[in-house]
């Protein structure tokens, strides 16, 4: 049991995250002195930095963060990134898969058009549910950004916390949100971030083992360390970020 003012700092902060959630340039002043013990990768490691919505005026910032990384190592699609994690070649430096969760109409106005111009692949995680709703992408602008060449993944169909649903409702989740991508786009749907990520609070085995069940080949937590050949598919690591950070806010969470 904790005390009574541990549980009060504890409540503090998280009203304090979540604010600062909702300003990110202030958020990533906030972190940024945590950077300086924190350099970018240089040793071989797969990285998997991830974004939600990126608004127009973090265009710019979305693209010097991608270029800052790209300086570094290659940024590379899911499918390389699992086959780099496989082992069928050695790792030689730092590399980057990148991913994009929820539906935001951001992605088919701002993301795509910064991943063109840089001729960088990334993955969209769909939460299905959202489709549609004002705000998110259509069934028309998925299918449009699927045909510029980009990968669509499940990010569940109602973005629930998938530890506190019942087994019958976690596989409707996971299973059902594979199905109906698939029949909007006509594609397998093989990879699947669960929302919020974190394991034993977010998602449990039970949520791994029905993905697995469901025909995914991967599952992607919000664990942030670097992954190797071996590391299993079914527990990818990402990193978080906000287009409005700057590199020293990027440094806490993609490091050697
Ligand atoms: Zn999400």
């Amino acid at each position: 049991m904790e005390p009574p003012t541990a549980i009060k700092r504890r409540l503090n902060e998280l009203g304090l995250r979540s604010r600062l959630r909702a300003r990110p340039r202030a958020q990533g002043r906030v972190l940024a002195p945590a950077g300086l013990f924190r350099r970018l990768p240089s040793a071989p490691g797969l990285y998997f930095p991830f974004y939600h919505d990126v608004l127009p005026e973090y265009a710019g910032d979305l693209r010097h963060h991608l270029e800052t990384l790209g300086r570094i190592g290659p940024m590379i699609g899911w499918d390389e990134a699992l086959t780099l994690l496989a082992g069928t070649r050695p790792l030689t430096g730092p590399v980057f898969c990148l991913s994009f969760d929820d539906a935001h109409l951001s992605w088919r106005d701002v993301v795509v058009p910064v991943l063109r111009e840089l001729a960088v692949p990334a993955t969209f995680f769909l939460t299905t549910g959202l489709v549609g709703r004002p705000g998110n992408l259509t069934w028309a602008d998925c299918r449009e950004i699927r045909e510029a060449g980009f990968a669509f993944g499940s990010h569940t169909v109602t973005h629930t916390r998938l530890a506190d649903r019942s087994d019958a409702e976690a596989g409707h989740e996971i299973a059902g949100s594979k199905r109906e991508i698939e029949d909007e786009l006509g594609a397998e749907v093989r990879d699947f971030a669960a929302p919020y990520g974190y394991p034993g609070v977010d998602f449990t085995e039970r949520d791994v083992r029905l993905a697995k069940e469901s025909g995914y080949r991967s599952f992607a937590t919000t664990l942030r360390p670097a992954m190797h050949a071996g590391d299993s598919p079914m527990w990818i690591c990402r990193q978080g970020l906000h287009p409005a950070w700057p590199i020293m806010a990027v440094r806490t969470r993609v490091h050697d």
